[in-house]
This record gives structure tokens, C-alpha cells and sequence, in this order.
């Protein structure tokens, strides 16, 4: 029986036997071959998608709040605290209900998912829309964690990158090597921070031969990586990636140069398309920001970039993009993007025209009883 990520990956983790170990049993999330985007990306080529939307909130903040939440509870601390833009307070408010914490949030106001921030009150978390954006409400925390007794459970929290690195340790112990490249949405940067530790601590007890190559992918109203200065006023339908002053900005620069990487720009445009198609031709539905891999990995793709990396490697080469959070977070961008469907009378005439049955005499004689 899966036992979460602590459990799982115990010596890899920085717990003790004193540690009251806090879990939903996060992690163990599916790695699903992709045939669609196999096929566009190229011959020889094999894209596997993390579904990381398939964790107990709904995103990979799971993995690392299961432990930031016990070490909280192990050094006694009473409530926790952090700036979000909705999926660290769905996970921070689940795993403090269920350690018996108070959590407090603190979110730009009218600038996240609903789904997100029902998660949050449904959890008990005592929520300050403040009217900022993202950077200026983690800056607060900061500072409110300075003052008071409080946990803060950002990832600037050592034990939330910790947590996250177990993705890349699932990824390795799925395929039975590292991927080539490793595609991930960018945004405070805590995650592309430690899949990267993750990976370089498998190399390093022998259990991977190879490391891959990092690509992070920032949507292009709020790509500091890319642009080399903090984004005061960062824009993207994708609110999960909309920061402009990453948290986590040298880990993330870091992964790039020792992984001979990149960090490159998506527009909202490419994301969207990125969105549906992955919903229409894989079956899988994600938050936009999710999306964001995928939108880099096609766009690599007609750059010719794999095709010239494939051609080196003289082998079938691996892919893995990372499909941080589900697309239920965020219904009323899945509804915006397609055409609501009109009410029609209980017709049978009516409802075939409208869902393209046509009729066929063939129709009536095989019958249906
Ligand atoms: C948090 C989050 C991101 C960004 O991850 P960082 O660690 O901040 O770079 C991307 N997608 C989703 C769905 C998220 O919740």
C-alpha cells in the first residue's frame, strides 16, 4: 500500500522518528505516455505527462506541505501561515486541518481560482484578500512571520523543496532512468528548484546514470528568469505563474546552467492551446498554468530543438512535462474556452441536430432494447 512521500522516500527526508508524520498519501501520481504529443513532437521521441493534479489537493504542493506541515507540528508550532496564489492554501489549509493547526492565508484579492479558494474555506483557513499582487502578499508574510509564532509554509520553507523532490525520485523509479528533459511550469520557482536537487541525489547514490536536462517554462507577462529583472506587474490567465519576483530565483538559474538547460517564454495564446489540446487528444485536464509545458515542449519542438538533440543521441529520446495542477481548480476558464451549450426542448429531433447524430435508416432497425 502507498504510504505518501515521507514514508516513501524516508531516508532521502529530513525526519526522525519524533517527527509526527502529517499525510494524505500525496504523491504516486500517474506518468502517462503521451501518443498525441509523442506523435507531434517527432519520431523517436517519447513525451510522458506527471499528472500532478491527481495529488489529494490537486496540485504538487502536496509533496511538499505533507512535510512541512509535520515539521511544523514537530516544533510545536500553532498555526501556519503563507502568501498564495491558490494552490499552496488549498494544500497548507488540508494538511494544517488534519495536523489540528490554524492556517492563514494571505491571496491577491480577486486574483485567484475559485476552485482554489473554496478549497481554502472549506478547510478553515482564516483568508486576507489583500488588494496586491502575488510578490507584495509573500513579502507580508515575511514580515508577519518575523512577528509572531507562526510557521511559514511558502517555499521559501527549506522542507517544502525538500517534499517536492520526491516527483523527480517517482519519475527515475517509473521509467527506471532520469528523462532526457524535464519540461515544468516556472513561476516562484520552488519546483523546478527541487526536481532538480531530486534528481542530482539520485545521481548521486547511484540510482540514476544520467541527469536530464532542465527546461522551465515562464508564461510571457511574468518571465523575470528570462528577462533578467523583477516583473512589477506580472500578466498571464495562468494566475498559478503570475509572480514577479520568484521566490526561488537562484535555485531555478542554477538548474538551468548545471543541467545546460533553458528557461524560456510562452504567450497566454500558447498556453490556452496547449490547454485544450491536452483535454481533447490525451484525456488529461489541467489548471492553464500546467499547461505551460506543454506549450514549451511543442514550441522546442517546431524550433527544431529535439529533432537536432535526437540526431546527436543517435537514440529514441525521453520526455517528461509536468502538469502541476487539475483543470477542475479553475472552471471558469475551462467554460470560457469553449461554447456553452444552448437549452433545447426534450426533442429527439432537436438533440440529434445539436450533438451531430444524424439520422440513419440502419438506426431504427438494429434497435436499442
Ligand atoms: C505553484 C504552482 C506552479 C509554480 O510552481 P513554482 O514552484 O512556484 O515555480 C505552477 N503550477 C501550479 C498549478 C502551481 O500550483
Amino acid at each position: 500500500m502507498w504510504r505518501g512521500v515521507i514514508e516513501t522516500y524516508r531516508p532521502y527526508l529530513p525526519v526522525s522518528s519524533k517527527t509526527p508524520i502529517v499525510t494524505l498519501l500525496e504523491g504516486n501520481t500517474p506518468l502517462i505516455h503521451s501518443q498525441a504529443l509523442s506523435k507531434r513532437v517527432g519520431r523517436h521521441v517519447d513525451v510522458y505527462l506527471k499528472y500532478e493534479g491527481m495529488n489529494p489537493t490537486g496540485s504538487f504542493k502536496d509533496r511538499g506541505m505533507t512535510l512541512a506541515i509535520s515539521k511544523a507540528l514537530e516544533s510545536k508550532s500553532d498555526a501556519v501561515l503563507c502568501a498564495s496564489t491558490g494552490n499552496t492554501s488549498a494544500s497548507a489549509s488540508a494538511y494544517a486541518a488534519r495536523a489540528g493547526l490554524r492556517s492563514i492565508v494571505l491571496i491577491p484579492s480577486g486574483a485567484i481560482a475559485l476552485g482554489k479558494l473554496s478549497q481554502a474555506l472549506i478547510h478553515g483557513a482564516r483568508i486576507a484578500s489583500v488588494e496586491a499582487n502575488f510578490d507584495a502578499c509573500l513579502a507580508l508574510v515575511k514580515s508577519l512571520a518575523q512577528m509572531h509564532p507562526v510557521t511559514l509554509v511558502n517555499s521559501i520553507n527549506p522542507h517544502r523543496i525538500e517534499g517536492q523532490k520526491t516527483c523527480a525520485f517517482e519519475i527515475c523509479d517509473a521509467l527506471g532512468r532520469a528523462p532526457d528533459f524535464h519540461i515544468t511550469p516556472v513561476g516562484n520557482a520552488g519546483n523546478i528548484t527541487a526536481q532538480w536537487k531530486g534528481y542530482q541525489e539520485y545521481y548521486r547514490r547511484g540510482h540514476i546514470r544520467r541527469l536530464p536536462v532542465m527546461v522551465g517554462f515562464q508564461a510571457e507577462g511574468a518571465a523575470p528568469l528570462v528577462k533578467g529583472n523583477i516583473i512589477t506587474h506580472p500578466r498571464t490567465i495562468a494566475t498559478a505563474i503570475r509572480i514577479g519576483n520568484p521566490a526561488s530565483w537562484q535555485g531555478a538559474i542554477a538548474a538551468r546552467e548545471e543541467s545546460h538547460g533553458l528557461i524560456q517564454t510562452v504567450r497566454d495564446k500558447e498556453i490556452l492551446e496547449a490547454y485544450r489540446l491536452l483535454a481533447m487528444e490525451d484525456g488529461v485536464f489541467v489548471e492553464p498554468a500546467s499547461a505551460a509545458s506543454v506549450a514549451g515542449l511543442l514550441k522546442l519542438s517546431r524550433s527544431g530543438y529535439f529533432h537536432s538533440k535526437r540526431i546527436r543521441a543517435k537514440r529514441t529520446l525521453s520526455i517528461v512535462c509536468i502538469l502541476t495542477g487539475h483543470g477542475l481548480k479553475d472552471p471558469e476558464r475551462a467554460i470560457k474556452s469553449i461554447r456553452l451549450p444552448k437549452p433545447l426542448p426534450p426533442s429527439l429531433s432537436a438533440i440529434s441536430k445539436a450533438v451531430g447524430l444524424l439520422r440513419r435508416s440502419s438506426v431504427s432497425s438494429r434497435g436499442t432494447s
